[in-house]
This record gives structure tokens, C-alpha cells and sequence, in this order.
């Protein structure tokens, strides 16, 4: 009686179905493969999204806090409404070195204000004027 190496199937990455085949096809089928490139592609999109919708929510903070007319926030205040300063599109630098970080027409001048011995981490709001140009991170 001839006896089916079932050792040597692969199974597939995306039904889950045991196939023949090289032992790096991971698909049992043109369909299966074409549903992973598709998920690969989503996945690619959902973390496209995801950078766009902080760069967002960063710039609608800013536009809020931006109206009430306070000249410095904590950090704390805009960290707990969901902005996010990691994510920022471009920065300017000013004369005296200092980097400001945009998302879109407002960004954040990080200041350093030293209260009771406590370094408090504060931000300025500012909006993006005609005189600023982006800075490349190389020459
Ligand atoms: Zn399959």
C-alpha cells in the first residue's frame, strides 16, 4: 500500500488548508496569496492612517489651546488630551537655536522653566509665519 507523506505538506498561511508544494510556497492557492498581499497592504495603510490621525489630533490640541490665548502650557495638560510630540511634521529653528516642532501651521516651542528646584516641562504654542522656512536635517 502507497503511503502520503503528509510530512512534507505545507499549510497554508492564510486558510489554514495542508498543501503540496516547495517547501517555501505558503500558499495553497493564487487566491490565498492574493488576500495576503491585500492584508499586507491594509496593514501598510492602517499605520499610514494611524501617523496622520496623531499629526491631526496634535494639530487640533494646539488649535484650542492656541485660542484661549495662554501664553505656555504644561506638558501634562496637551499630553492628556492626546497630543502626542513625537509626531510633528517639520521644525524651524529660531536665531538663538531653539527648535520648534509643527504639526502642520502649529507647533510647540518646548521650554525649560526651572520652579522650586523642579524642571517643569512647558510648551509654547506658535503658528507657522510667512518668515519661517523648514529645515532639511542634512546639508
Ligand atoms: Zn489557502
Amino acid at each position: 500500500m502507497k503511503q502520503e507523506d503528509t510530512s512534507k505538506l505545507n499549510e497554508c498561511q492564510i486558510c489554514g488548508q495542508a498543501f503540496k508544494g516547495r517547501t517555501d510556497k505558503k500558499f495553497c492557492s493564487e487566491g490565498c496569496k492574493s488576500i495576503h498581499h491585500y492584508e499586507i497592504k491594509k496593514q501598510k495603510e492602517r499605520r499610514f492612517l494611524a501617523v496622520e490621525r496623531q499629526l491631526k489630533t496634535n494639530r487640533k490640541i494646539l488649535k484650542k489651546y492656541n485660542q484661549t490665548g495662554m501664553t505656555s502650557l504644561r506638558r501634562e495638560v496637551i499630553t492628556a488630551k492626546g497630543f502626542n510630540p513625537a509626531y510633528y511634521t517639520h521644525t524651524w529653528q529660531n536665531q538663538r537655536g531653539q527648535t520648534y516642532y509643527f504639526s502642520y501651521d502649529l507647533g510647540i516651542l518646548p521650554l525649560e522653566d526651572r520652579k522650586g528646584g523642579i524642571l517643569k516641562n512647558k510648551f509654547l504654542i506658535v503658528e507657522w509665519q510667512d518668515y519661517m522656512h523648514a529645515k532639511p536635517p542634512f546639508r
